[in-house]
């Protein structure tokens, strides 16, 4: 497979866009080599500078579940477009968008759009911290909430007092407002909670991690994860960016029905444009300016466009069936992939829920970020490669999910069972 027009725009934007790309995982840091510069998507495909075809199992990293250029998400965004892009004034747009929301979201009763999943859980923190009077959060080991300083924070050792943050230049009495839990331990939370009785504003989390690659919730941990917060006052953020609207319409809070006091939302949402939102009670949601004292805003938030293409996407979401044909792709590619793996004697673990899935190279589950840092990373990588020039393109890591859309056919799971076959064995 000839790449030969993305090595040129890549050693162009290297000089130009640091690392050449304007969001790291693209630039394949994890995988290495040269990333693909797409054109050009439709459905499930994907097309390279070059005029490669690839089935696409990333999706834009989520948001693309109906797949790429849907005809009536680009006509809605093209007519709301002609029509003026932004008006810096509330339109019925929004009205229309929040009122899908809030009957999607159970635990959703006011809503504020933003611009990112970032400005979402950041908002959603301050809301959280604005609301309790309190200063602390609690996350998770392996859990990605955005770039905001306060998450940018994984794991101390133990019940780390101090969080250590990940990036420099992150403010350190931020990181140390941060404690880290680990994901699926409920026991780890608990002890936070204790030992800071009294000071913690909010628990975040993803209610299905996304971002260690897929790993589902055990039975009876977000259940743990409400009992706690409840008896220690403290707020459950559900950050939603990647389940919303995926592991069901009404997100992953519906499918295990633990309803949490904040919900973030973002990717899916936006229908391929920029939209994060957090939402909530409208007791906890009149905290917000210009309700009360929370002050948040967004010059470009709630704008036509990107509002047309969601309110499309959330109504095309609705169709009948569709959530089972997307879970049952998913489940058609993890088990198809178990099978390839087992006959290629190359242990897996292959970890999904409806719309993603991950294939970690690893004998021993993957239950949190421990278990999912144990897995053969290189491995991972030799597969990345192997599929892409086979036609299948995986997210470029191994901490990352495969996202199916109502896009994929049967025909692009047997075509990505038969590379995967090849990969393995060829
Ligand atoms: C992608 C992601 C975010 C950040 O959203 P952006 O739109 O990239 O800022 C937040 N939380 C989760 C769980 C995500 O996967």
């Amino acid at each position: 497979m000839d790449r030969k027009r993305s090595t040129e725009l890549f050693d162009q934007a290297r000089n130009l866009i640091p690392g050449g790309v304007n969001s790291p995982a693209r630039a394949w840091n994890s995988v290495g080599g040269t990333p693909i510069f797409f054109e050009r998507g439709e459905g499930s495909r994907a097309w390279d500078a070059d005029g490669n075809s690839y089935i696409d199992y990333v999706c834009s990293w989520g948001p693309l579940i109906l797949g790429h250029a849907h005809p009536e998400i680009i006509k809605a965004a093209q007519d709301a477009a002609g029509s003026g892009t932004s008006f810096g004034a509330p339109t019925e747009l929004e009205v229309r968008m929040a009122q899908l929301v809030a009957d999607a979201v159970p635990s959703i009763e006011l809503v504020r759009f933003v611009n990112s999943g970032t400005e979402a859980t950041m908002s959603a923190l301050r809301l959280a911290r604005a609301y309790t009077g309190r200063n602390r959060i609690i996350k998770f080991d392996g859990g990605y909430h955005g770039h905001d300083d306060a998450l940018l924070v994984e794991a101390g050792s133990g019940v780390a007092a101090q969080g250590i943050a990940n990036s420099a230049g992150v403010h350190p009495d931020y990181a140390a407002a941060t404690m880290v839990a680990d994901y699926n331990d409920t026991a780890s939370v608990e002890r936070l909670l204790e030992a800071y009785k009294g000071e913690v504003a909010a628990i975040i989390v993803e209610p299905v991690a996304g971002n260690m690659g897929v790993v589902p919730p055990q039975p009876g941990f977000l259940e743990s994860l409400r009992e706690l917060a409840d008896s220690h006052g403290a707020l459950l953020i559900f950050d939603e960016v990647i389940t919303g609207f995926r592991a069901a319409y009404g997100g992953a809070q519906s499918v295990y029905g633990v309803g949490p006091d904040i919900t973030c939302l973002g990717k899916i949402v936006g229908g391929g444009f920029p939209v994060g939102a957090y939402g909530a009670s409208k007791e906890i949601m009149q905290t917000v300016a210009p309700l009360g004292p929370m002050y948040q805003a967004g010059t470009l938030s709630g704008n036509p466009v990107a509002m047309a293409a969601g309110i499309k996407t959330l109504e095309l979401l609705q169709e009948p069936g569709i959530y089972d044909r997307i879970a049952a792709n998913t489940e058609k590619l993890a088990s198809g992939l178990g099978t390839v793996f087992a006959e290629a004697e190359v242990p897996a673990q292959i970890n999904s829920v409806c719309g993603a899935f991950t294939v970690f190279f690893s004998e021993a589950p993957v239950t949190d970020m421990k278990s999912a840092s144990a897995t053969d990373r290189d491995a991972f990588a030799r597969f990345f490669h192997a599929m892409t020039e086979r036609g299948v393109y995986p997210p470029p890591s191994q901490f990352e999910a495969w996202f199916v859309s109502a896009a994929h056919t049967d025909e692009d799971v047997e075509q990505t069972l038969a590379a995967a076959r090849d990969a393995l064995t060829g």
